[in-house]
């Protein structure tokens, strides 16, 4: 059956702002009959990283902010710390970056968490059930433990899953460190014996004691024993000097696969607790983790607004798709409306695979009736 997505474009007038019309799309979803009174919201958003400038605006949360708080709930905005080393990576660099964002209380209405704590090992174990690569997904404690979540997506370009809209927002934004790699990796972490100095901080903080010091020619240097490695994440923050690394090594659709396993362990505790919002505008090509924006690969087209984490995915993807692209050398393939944009960003990933596994664990249906919010 097909699931509503309610849709407002761009457009706006002395009478009627794009704000004012986020509003009411919010409300279009009956937030009232979701959400109790004094209900703790967590708003999952991305910041976006330092020097990034498509990440949502500060003052569209606000709307919602204000629609949440009407209720009588008790909304915050939150996201994860990155498992790379960026201006994210850590609660107090995140809040700094969240802060010059433009995302402060005073703005958007709404105090912030960082979901995993401190240094992103804050997590909540949920086992999973039928899943094809996971038995537990390690969320971020303060998702875990509020009792709704409104989750709202920058539509755009990724690099790994084709495009990122809201089910990658849940399975990989809701993630702790640990669990983000547990989607990436299948393999410890890895020191690059030339930058490491020996200095022995990731030994104290190893939380599997995996790491030790072996003589290295006149120095120490740090060798990660992967049989002890628990894939806590922790020591890829801890050292200073870069020399402890990611091995990227999972193949694209069991990345995809995992980040749905994990969106599906998220919203196990949030049935009929949930909503979506996806932002259609500054459609960048790549995702607002990176430190700089590209222009956008189609016009703004809008804001989309589901219960159907699935459907406003397939709505989202559908409407970029359709859209005139931008002139952009990476798109020269893709300008006409009809052509698919985000294979002509990344030929070698299927972004269908979002959809179709997704749907098969039962996360929402790819149908979808779009219905237009003046
Ligand atoms: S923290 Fe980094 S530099 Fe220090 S011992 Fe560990 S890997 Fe080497
Ligand atoms: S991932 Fe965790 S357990 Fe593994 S080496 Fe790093 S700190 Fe130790």
């Amino acid at each position: 059956m097909a699931s509503e997505v309610f849709m407002t474009d761009m457009s706006a007038n002395w009478n009627r702002s794009v704000p004012a019309k986020l509003f009411d799309l919010f409300n279009a979803l009956e937030p009232s009959a979701v959400f109790d009174s004094k209900d703790l919201i967590a708003i999952k958003i991305h910041f976006g990283e330092a020097g990034n400038t498509a990440h949502i605006r500060p003052q569209f949360i606000r709307k919602i902010v204000e629609a949440i708080r009407s209720i009588g709930a008790r909304p915050f905005l939150t996201d994860t710390n990155t498992l790379y080393v960026g201006s994210r990576t850590e609660a107090w660099s995140h809040l700094n970056t969240a802060y010059d964002n433009g995302f402060t209380r005073d703005v958007t209405g709404a105090p912030i968490l960082i979901a995993d704590g401190l240094r992103g090992s804050n997590s909540i174990e949920v086992p999973l059930e039928n899943s094809r690569h996971l038995k537990l997904a390690h969320v971020a404690s303060d998702i875990q433990q509020a009792d709704g979540l409104v989750v709202i997506s920058h539509f755009k370009g990724h690099e790994l899953s084709g495009f990122g809209g809201a089910i990658k927002n849940v399975g990989m934004g809701c993630a702790s460190r640990s669990g983000k790699l547990d989607q990436h990796s299948n393999i410890s972490p890895v020191v690059k014996q030339k930058k490491c100095v020996g200095c022995g901080e990731c030994v104290h903080w190893c939380r599997g004691a995996a790491i030790e010091l072996i003589q290295h020619e006149k120095t120490k240097k740090a060798k990660i024993n992967s049989e002890k490695c628990i894939g806590c994440a922790e020591c890829i923050l801890t050292c200073r000097r870069g020399a402890i690394s990611i091995q990227w090594n999972e193949s694209i659709p069991v990345f995809m696969e995992k980040m749905f396993e994990y969106a599906k362990a998220v919203l196990k505790n949030k049935s009929g607790k949930a909503l979506f919002l996806n932002f259609l505008t500054d459609v960048s090509p790549l995702c607002d983790c990176t430190p700089f924006s590209d222009r956008s690969i189609v016009p703004s087209i809008g804001i989309l607004a589901s219960k159907d984490m699935v459907a406003i995915d397939s709505a989202s993807a559908n409407l970029v798709n359709s859209a005139p692209g931008n002139a952009m050398s990476c798109l020269k393939s893709a300008l006409e409306p009809g052509a698919d944009k985000f294979r002509a960003l990344f030929p070698d990933i299927d972004w269908n695979h979002q959809i179709e596994y997704a749907e098969q664990l039962g996360l929402g249906s790819r149908d979808f009736e779009l219905k237009l919010i003046p």
